[in-house]
């Protein structure tokens, strides 16, 4: 196993190789061809839908997948109040996430004149997470985000939900506040989508969790099939999550929250990682900001990731520490004041709070009664 000098990615990681000067491909960054593909896709795809004429024959321009948060909830306003756009709000209950946006989703019900849909499938969503987490070990070496397959399974199964929805209603775009990070795993065209799901999950749980519809969306004609917009990635050199809340607040329509969303699955992500890829959740995000600290010499470099890194953070120290944690807890070994002690330690050096950091090491040692409850198998 190689370290990369620059990041401390090493080469047993999902996607990642190290070259002889120690340097791994994202440094080099061999993907850069990939994502400037991606790129002038989505840049395409947004404009096209910012200069489309509004459909006679549908009752909405786009499906807007509104989670409630800063950065949904300002795109919603402007997709309404700046492009003109008849909106429908769409919303899924995520069971995982104890959600603290519900104040900002009533702010936007008052005053932005767009409608609004929640939806949710608690019991589906659920066999798909029990699914992925206790199967067998995945194949190696693995692709780019393996390590999050269980999270980006999570998403995949509502913005199918949603792009159903959209299908259903006739209605041509989809569109999707997900960061640069997320594209890579997220396909633009839907029919991809559908069968990325089916290639992970298989035709029989595929078609017990969407009840057989998924199938309708493979063999329609390509007009029948609603687009996926990324609005912040066609627009990412804009992004200033700072100028964002600051408009908000002043529009009344944000209500801000340190913990904006908490999702319960976070340590059992985490396990997932360590337990399949033996890396932290987040270490390419970690990886991602050492490179950007290293690169540029005031090392302020803006992160639309919702973890903030301190400067100097030594992640291969604290990710040793996270495995032996989550490993034990997992295990049912260890004291769990002891745990509490080390994960707030630990938290505190990922730059949270002494209540945030406290909040998220007490779902860490209580991560054998949201596996139990979901019904995921530990060691
Ligand atoms: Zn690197």
């Amino acid at each position: 196993m190689t370290t990369c000098k620059v990041c401390s990615l090493n080469s047993e990681h999902p996607g990642i190789s190290v070259d002889t000067a120690g340097l791994c491909n994202l440094c080099r960054l061999d993907i850069a061809g990939d994502l400037l593909v991606n790129y002038r896709y989505t840049s395409n795809v947004f404009h096209e839908f910012q200069h489309e004429k509004p459909n006679p024959d549908a009752p909405y321009d786009c499906l807007f997948m509104y989670s409630g948060g800063k950065d949904s909830t300002y795109m919603l306003d402007k997709f309404v109040n700046e492009y003109g756009k008849r909106v429908l709000a769409y919303t899924f209950d995520v069971p995982f996430e104890s959600t603290h946006a519900a104040d900002n989703i009533r702010l936007a019900r008052e005053k932005i004149a767009a409608d609004f849909v929640l939806d949710s499938d608690d019991v589906n969503i659920k066999k798909v997470m029990r699914e992925v987490f206790n199967r067998p070990a995945p194949a190696r070496p693995g692709s780019y985000l393996d390590e999050k397959l269980p999270c980006a399974s999570c998403r995949t199964f509502f913005v199918l939900r949603a792009i159903l929805h959209a299908f259903r209603e006739g209605i041509p775009y989809v569109a999707m506040c997900a960061d640069p990070q997320q594209i890579l795993t997220m396909e633009s065209n839907v029919r991809e989508v559908v069968r990325g799901f089916y290639q992970s999950f298989g035709d029989r749980l595929t078609d017990e969790v969407f009840r057989g519809e998924l199938e309708q969306v493979l063999f329609a004609e390509d007009d029948e099939l609603p687009k996926i917009v990324f609005p912040f990635i066609a627009m990412r050199h804009e992004y200033d999550p700072d100028q964002i809340v600051a408009e908000l607040k002043a529009k009344g329509l944000y209500e801000s929250s340190p913990l904006e969303t908490h999702c319960t699955l976070f340590p059992l992500l985490n396990y997932y990682a360590f337990k399949h890829w033996d890396c932290m959740f987040y270490k390419l995000n970690a990886a991602s900001h050492v490179r950007a600290v290293k690169r540029s010499a005031t090392g302020t470099e803006r992160s639309t990731f919702s973890i903030k890194f301190p400067q100097v953070l030594n992640i291969v120290e604290i990710e040793e520490q996270l495995r032996r944690v989550t490993l034990q807890i997992a295990a049912g070994e260890g004291d769990r004041g002891e745990h509490l002690r080390e994960l707030v330690s630990i938290f505190r050096g990922f730059d949270a709070d002494e209540a945030a950091a406290r909040f998220v090491a007490e779902s860490f040692v209580d991560m054998p009664k949201v596996a139990a409850d979901v019904g995921i198998r530990l060691p």
